[in-house]
């Protein structure tokens, strides 16, 4: 499994692709869980079942949801040459795709990035980065919906964004809502028609297509709806927590809450069945976040006045997204489960 945290500096080349990954087959195997390598494609809170890919079903007395999020769908981008920010192996099959019909041809092509939050920006300037000696190179614009950058809130750091994709020669289409892709172009809702050869999508939040839900209480973007012990409203058996939950006091789609919410639904999972209260999930209000440049610098950005900039920005996370995935190498857990004494 893919960590997230590190997908834009793995795109640009700072880290190779097995520097981001866990090993969730050897973690599984540690902590004595049986693992499944299949899609859910239906999850009933009545009848309590969820029904995998090849159709067969499992009962479950107590169920976590941990699916994250895919991009907003754009009409059309179903399309081949349609690369999904998420999920990774998806964007690795679609960047590898763009790669070959870049080897393949002596024009120019133009890449579109649909999407200016700090998943498309990130992206717009890793691609940069990572085909900084191609020749012809290729044209890469960033497409977004608003006229700033990121949030509301967060001008310092758009501000940085709007430099360094200047910087890297990326064309910004501001106030530009994508609304179709065909084979070879995009079009604007307004009407405006773009080239693009290749169009990667990080356009927000949306739950997976093709996953049925029944008895579930969700929130108008069809996420899960929980109460702060990270229980679904209305089925008290099912737990949601990361991008697929949505939480009483809306939280942005961000790693941050993800991983913060994991001990507590943890926790929340052995009380619920061994009877005993649940623990509240307290989510903090703002989440610190560290936007590569694609270069080996970046921004810090948490609606702060001023963005701080630079290499220093950069080593910071380096680090703490190294010693994140630290965390998860098998070896690492199995000394502290011999510890703890598992
Ligand atoms: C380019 C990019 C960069 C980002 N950078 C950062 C960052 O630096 N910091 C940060 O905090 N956040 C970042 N994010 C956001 C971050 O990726 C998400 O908020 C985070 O991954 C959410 O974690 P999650 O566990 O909810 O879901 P995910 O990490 O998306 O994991 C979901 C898992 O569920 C599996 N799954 C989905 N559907 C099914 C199904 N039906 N059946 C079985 N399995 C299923 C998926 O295969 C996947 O393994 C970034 C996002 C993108 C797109």
């Amino acid at each position: 499994m893919a960590y997230s945290g590190m997908l834009p500096a793995t795109v640009a080349g700072h880290y190779a692709r097995h520097e981001m990954q866990v090993d969730i087959g050897r973690l599984a195997r540690l902590a004595q869980v049986k693992r499944y390598r299949t899609r859910v494609t239906q999850i009933d809170a009545i009848a309590r079942t969820i029904t995998r890919a090849d159709g067969t079903r499992q009962c479950y007395d107590l169920l976590a949801l941990n699916i994250g999020a895919v991009p907003r769908s754009i009409a059309g981008d179903h399309h081949a040459h349609v690369v999904p920010a998420k999920p990774v192996t998806a964007l690795w099959r679609g960047l590898s795709a763009t790669e070959r019909r870049l080897d393949a041809t002596d024009r120019a092509l133009e890449i579109a990035v649909i999407g200016g939050g700090t998943g498309g920006v990130e992206l717009a300037l890793a691609l940069a980065y990572r085909w900084r000696h191609r020749r012809p190179a290729p044209r890469i614009a960033l497409y977004h919906r608003g006229d700033a950058l990121l949030g509301r809130g967060e001008r310092a750091a758009a501000a940085v964004l709007a430099d360094a994709l200047f910087d890297a020669g990326i064309a910004r289409h501001g106030g530009t809502t994508i609304a179709r892709i065909t084979p070879g172009t995009i079009a604007s809702a307004d009407g405006r028609e773009f080239v693009a050869d290749a169009v990667f999508v990080a356009t927000g939040a949306a739950v997976l297509p093709g996953l049925g839900m029944r008895g579930l209480a969700r929130d108008e973007r069809g996420f899960i709806r929980v109460n702060t012990r990270l229980q679904g409203v209305d089925a008290p058996g099912v737990f949601a927590a990361g991008d697929i939950a949505s939480l009483p006091v809306p939280r942005p789609k961000s790693g941050v809450y993800a991983v913060r919410a994991a001990p507590v639904l943890a926790d929340n999972l052995e009380r619920a069945a061994t009877g005993r209260p649940l623990r509240e999930f307290r989510a903090q209000r703002r989440a610190l976040a560290l936007i590569g440049l694609g270069t080996r610098r970046a921004v810090a950005a948490r609606s702060w006045p001023l963005a701080p900039t630079g290499y220093a920005v950069w080593r910071l996370k380096q680090a703490i997204d190294k010693r994140f995935i630290a965390r998860y190498h098998a070896g690492e857990i199995a000394r502290i489960m011999h510890r703890s004494g598992v």
